[in-house]
């Protein structure tokens, strides 16, 4: 192959995401949170720290993203093992017929 020769792209190489810089939240590892609704503020129970509501609702936006896909994964998952269910099931069956067969004294 020389240099000339075309390079062939397909779409399926092309797999757009999105871009977030690693950003460090101003929120402590603990999840019981106070809402002081005259402050309009959040405060950790355990550790009385002030959490940044939208670097909360930003965790919990990526926690819940990260189960979408995770969901996503696992049907895909059920999905190949059924198909793959369906495979083995015709192959035993014919396994047995062609058993059954053998048994019988009579080949296939
Ligand atoms: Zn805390």
């Amino acid at each position: 192959m020389n240099d000339d020769t075309p390079k062939v792209v397909t779409m399926a190489d092309f797999r757009p995401s999105l871009r977030r810089k690693p950003v460090a939240y101003n929120i402590c590892s603990h999840g019981r949170l106070q809402i002081d609704t005259e402050r309009r503020m959040l405060e950790c129970k355990d550790c009385g720290r002030i959490i940044d509501p939208y670097d909360y609702l930003m965790k919990c936006a990526e926690a819940e993203e990260s189960v979408y896909y995770t969901v996503r994964h696992l049907r895909e998952e059920v999905d190949a093992l059924k198909k793959e269910r369906t495979i083995l099931a015709s192959e035993r069956d014919r396994l047995l017929l062609g058993n059954n067969r053998l048994r019988r004294g009579r080949p296939e």
